[in-house]
């Protein structure tokens, strides 16, 4: 029978990995599905969407700039989606558009199942307060850390958020001015390393034997990683999010979770 079809859509939309990780998770748990590219023109989404649906589509993956319009268009809502603002992952359903957003349960399984390191009772800083940032916090917080330091450039928008999450844990937002103390996990969600660029933060930041997490990957260690690697930190990057969040987002619509070791380990020495 024809497979059910799937897009990631995006814009640009070219360089992303995501019909290569899904088509070997279709492989890798015998499911017959079609996973392409689809370009929106960046005022097209909603009929872009629409289109694909007519067309006999079942799901779609939303990257940049669509994560938003994608949580508007949403007839409903997973509880992550919506305390995250932001959707990643569309499942159409009997003429409905579920909503829902895998990025941060993405990160929280790279860091604890992958790199072995639990996130509960730890002190931890998240640099950054934008859609990426906003998405892992409810899932960090859901881990139980001791505490959860937001900070950002723009210091009032990390207040907002920890505002916003006040009532699901121990969290609090500031600048990167009035940063002092150690932390045991600081995790970079801001897009400064696409410019080469590096948050201000004091080396103090990290607490002996901490664990730096850069959102970001590609080929070479980012400027955040090699900082913290020069203050002792232990480093990884944002590759495994991406692979866990494809994840969650193929057990969504397939109903079955395949493994990632083998493809994350295979997708590393092809960066
Ligand atoms: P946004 O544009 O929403 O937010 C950008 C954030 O970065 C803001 O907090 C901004 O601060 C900060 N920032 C930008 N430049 C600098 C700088 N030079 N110095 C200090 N802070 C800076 O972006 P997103 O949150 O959507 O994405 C952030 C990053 O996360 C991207 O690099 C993206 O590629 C990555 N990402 C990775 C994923 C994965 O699967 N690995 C998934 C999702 C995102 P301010 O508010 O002050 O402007």
């Amino acid at each position: 029978s024809a497979p059910d079809r799937y897009v990631v859509i995006g814009n640009p939309v070219a360089h992303s990995k995501s019909p290569e990780i899904h088509a070997w998770f279709a492989r890798e748990t015998g499911q017959n599905i079609r996973y392409d590219r689809l370009l929106a023109p960046v005022d097209g989404f909603r009929a872009a969407v629409r289109e694909f649906i007519a067309a006999g589509g079942r799901g779609a993956n939303v990257t940049v700039p669509f994560k938003l319009e994608a949580h508007a268009l949403s007839d409903e809502l997973s509880a992550r989606a919506r305390a995250a603002g932001a959707v990643n992952t569309l499942r159409f359903e009997d003429g409905r558009i579920l909503g829902d957003n895998t990025d941060g349960v993405g990160l929280v399984n790279d860091i604890v199942c992958n790199a072995g390191i639990p996130l509960s009772g730890r002190r931890i800083l998240l640099l950054g307060a934008g859609g990426a940032a906003r998405g892992v916090i409810l899932p960090i917080l859901a881990q139980a850390p001791a505490q959860l330091r937001v900070a950002n450039r723009t210091a009032g928008k990390a207040e907002d958020l920890a505002r916003e999450f006040d009532a699901e844990g121990p969290v609090s937002g500031s600048g990167y001015e009035v940063l002092e103390s150690a932390f045991d996990i600081v995790i970079n969600a801001t897009s400064a390393s696409l410019g080469d660029a590096l948050p201000p933060i004091p080396p103090a930041v990290f607490a002996p034997g901490a664990f730096a997490y850069d959102m970001m990957y590609g080929r070479e260690a980012t400027v955040f990683m090699r900082f913290a690697a020069e203050h002792g930190a232990s480093v990884r990057d944002g590759l495994g999010m991406l692979v866990e969040q494809a994840a969650e987002s193929f057990a969504l619509w397939r109903g079955v979770r395949p493994h990632t070791a083998e493809l994350l380990a295979d997708l590393r020495t092809r960066l």
